[in-house]
């Protein structure tokens, strides 16, 4: 018998992931959309759509949709105020989506909805206090304390990226404010700044060839050339992991987790990367929450945002039937 299911949506800065999830969290279906410049209204459209062929392929009754978002969520409202690289500002997207799709909608960040499906399903699966890293063109960050994923008060919290590891850093990236967040430092962005500085220092790279061949140095790519042809994408890559291990240390001595979860497009190559990470936590940190905490990759890949959305529509129909 077909079992209940539910829509998880994970919509990036240029395309979006659909899936039809059932209550094991296996995916039953899956469609991909490009988001790269859309207005409001269209890539509204964009969203129905994408949902509407997930929801006929489904397998099964679909009873609610869950959107993972890359913007801040006003939760008294279901407000999107404000999305680094999607046209969403100031929207009730989660009534605007409710009523096009005739279903339930919950809305909640994109990195957040990562934290939930790594926690539910993957590597921080029975962790009373964890932490997950998104490493991406920005970074995002999800807190699960108590067991369950922590929202700050209006569900703006557990912004990560945006802790500051240099005082007098560079100005970060999109609407934030800060400078020298480890967003701006650590992120895909800042890994192409840095690859490309390296490549100039060290004209007979491979780094350097591709660079002048006109490719753009992005963290794919880098992690790639670091598999291959060695020393100077490497370095680059390393000086990204390590400032995110300097950010880390201050999550390990204020949260105590026993988990710290990293992934994300950068973050692609999983554990061999992660030894800089690791060594700053243990140089910086405090006893005992340093040698307590594990430091390991992600394990649901491009899949998590999707999987932790379908994870939100389904506890939302439950607090629903609670109340
Ligand atoms: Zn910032």
């Amino acid at each position: 018998m077909p079992g209940r299911r539910t829509i998880g949506v994970d919509m990036g800065g240029s395309k979006l992931l659909a899936g039809a999830v059932d209550e094991e969290l296996s995916v039953h279906y899956r469609t991909r959309r490009t988001l790269a410049d859309l207005d409001q209204p269209t890539l509204i459209d964009t969203a129905v759509d994408a949902v509407e062929e997930a929801r006929e392929q489904a397998g099964g009754d679909v009873e609610a949709v869950g959107f993972g978002i890359p913007s801040l969520i006003d939760q008294r409202t279901g407000t999107a105020v404000i999305a680094i690289n999607l046209p969403l500002a100031d929207i009730r997207f989660g009534n605007v989506m409710a009523e096009r799709l005739g279903l339930p909608v919950f809305v909640d960040n994109d990195a957040n909805m990562a934290a939930l499906a790594e926690h539910r399903a993957g590597a921080a699966r029975g962790a009373g206090e964890a932490i997950v890293l998104t490493v991406g063109t920005g970074i995002g960050g999800g807190l699960i304390l108590g067991g369950r994923l922590y929202r700050g008060s209006i569900g703006a919290g557990g912004e990560l990226g945006h802790t500051v590891i240099q005082a007098d850093g560079p100005p970060c990236q999109g609407n934030c404010p800060n400078r020298g967040c480890v967003e701006v430092l650590a992120s895909g962005t800042a890994l192409a700044i840095e690859a490309t500085r390296i490549a100039g220092e060290r004209p007979e790279s491979g780094l350097a060839a591709v660079l002048e061949d006109g490719y753009p140095l992005d963290g794919p790519l880098i992690t790639e050339l670091a598999h291959d042809d060695g020393a100077a994408s490497s370095e680059a890559l390393e000086l990204i992991v390590t400032r995110v291990g300097v950010a880390i240390a201050s999550f390990v001595n204020i949260f105590n987790p026993e988990v710290v979860v990293i992934g994300g497009g950068v973050m692609a190559a999983g554990a061999p990367l992660l030894g800089p990470a690791r060594a700053e936590v243990a140089a910086r940190a405090l006893p005992p929450s340093r040698d307590l905490v594990s430091i390991v990759p992600a394990e649901l890949g491009v899949e998590a945002g999707l999987i932790g959305a379908a994870c939100l529509a389904f506890d939302g129909l439950a607090e629903a039937a609670r109340q």
